[in-house]
């Protein structure tokens, strides 16, 4: 059998290259890669190519479509819905002179339903059906309608609220509405709408095969809650619905005249001088004291159990801690002259014992700093290891100071 040119259609240029080449394997064939502007002119040769409507226009393909045998539709990802839309409306177009296959036929018809049905029906939109839209207390169709529904009040059921009953009645009926001018003005311009894109990007998100199946949505799929247009930002894309910086920008250079309002111009839904809100009154489990380590010595030893102080404001669980933390702060550093007079047994040159090798007294060193941080961390449970910890170091520079004397005083010079 004659090997087939084909031709991809993709909506990503790295996947669609992917999924061509696995195409490719299932045909038996081989993927030669991107058609793009640069290549256009090239003879092809029988296998598979691939393109996307970023890569190629309609009007590129369309030039090449006698050397392709066969147009091949990659499913489509409904986020990239313009694209999407494009993608499908290409294929669509270019069906009459090729054969296309779509990767995901069901998936497509589903999507020709939903777009048939906004170009057959031009007032149809799915958003009054699926959507509940707020700003400063009135409800609308959407965020591109500034023409209020209905009071936020009085939306006790918003499938059987009759104002959005009517609005989805004249949809079906193909009767235009005010509300939706902004979309009908696009495209009578040429340009897909979001009425267009909108409807077919959410069908396929709710997995809606029918408009008969709008009916049996009773709480929106999609909520839009505004409070108001203040906003720090002036973004090209937006209005002075949406922003007052661009509300006042507007009116300054004429674009709107200054006596519009879009009423969007305080928090009202938010009562910011009722947001006194008491801290205090709420409970949790954070630490709400300082850590004895952030506190002071002074208030520390307030704290100790010697009680030379007034220790009212001491919890039971911080007292415990506090000996270990003013043993570190005031008697570890003691240990250092007594370390420093035990180094200074190696100056002694009559050496006669083991007892005063240099291992000797690196361990006499080792073994007391050893002693010192296991044993510090006990001084607040026990008073005895307490008091060693205290008069160790002392006793340990006193008898160390004395036995260096005594050696000292015996070397001759
Ligand atoms: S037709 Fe346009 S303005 Fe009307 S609800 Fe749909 S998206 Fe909004």
């Amino acid at each position: 059998m004659p090997k087939k040119t084909i031709l991809c259609l993709g909506n990503n240029t790295k996947d669609t290259d992917n999924r061509a080449t696995q195409l490719a394997e299932l045909n038996d064939s081989v993927n030669f890669g991107l058609v793009s502007q640069e290549n256009l002119n090239e003879q092809r040769v029988p296998g598979v190519y691939h393109t996307t409507i970023v890569d190629c226009s309609y009007q590129d393909i369309q030039r090449i479509i006698k050397e392709i045998d066969l147009l091949y539709v990659f499913d489509q990802t409904y986020d990239d819905k313009a694209v999407k839309h494009r993608t499908l409306e290409i294929a669509e177009m270019l069906s009459t002179e090729v054969e296309v296959q779509y990767e995901n036929a069901d998936n497509t018809s589903n999507y020709n339903y939903w777009s048939e049905l906004v170009k057959d029906n031009k007032s149809f939109c799915i958003y009054p059906f699926i959507e509940l839209m707020t700003q400063n207390g009135k409800t609308s169709v959407c965020c591109r309608s500034n023409v209020p529904v209905e009071d936020v009040e009085n939306i006790i059921d918003w499938q059987t609220n009759e104002k959005y009953q009517h609005i989805r009645n004249k949809m079906i009926k193909g009767e235009k509405l005010h509300h939706c001018a902004l979309c009908y003005k696009s495209e009578e311009l040429g340009v897909a709408s979001s009425r267009q894109l909108d409807t077919t990007m959410w069908a396929e998100r709710l997995n809606l095969t029918s408009v008969e199946q709008l009916a049996t949505i009773n709480t929106p799929a999609y909520y839009e809650i505004r409070a108001s247009n203040v906003c720090n930002l002036q973004c090209r894309t937006c209005g002075p619905q949406w922003s007052n910086q661009l509300d006042k920008e507007w009116k300054e250079i004429g674009l709107t005249s200054k006596d519009t309002t879009y009423g969007y111009t305080g928090f009202d839904i938010v009562k910011f001088d009722q947001l006194d809100i008491n801290l205090k009154v709420l409970q949790n489990r954070t630490i709400k004291l300082p850590k004895v380590q952030e506190t002071s010595t002074l208030k520390l030893i307030r704290c100790s159990q010697i009680n030379l102080f007034d220790n009212s404001n001491c919890s039971s669980n911080f007292t415990i801690e506090i000996l270990p933390t003013i043993n570190r702060r005031l008697v570890l550093p003691l240990f250092l002259p007594a370390l420093a007079l035990i180094c200074s047994l190696l100056l002694i040159k009559n050496k006669n014992s083991i007892l005063l090798s240099n291992i000797s007294i690196f361990a006499y060193s080792f073994l007391l700093l050893l002693f010192a941080e296991l044993v510090i961390r006990y001084t607040g449970i026990n008073k005895i290891l307490n008091y060693i910890f205290i008069l160790t170091p002392l006793l340990s520079s006193v008898i160390s100071y004395y036995f260096l004397r005594y050696k000292f005083s015996n070397e001759s010079y």
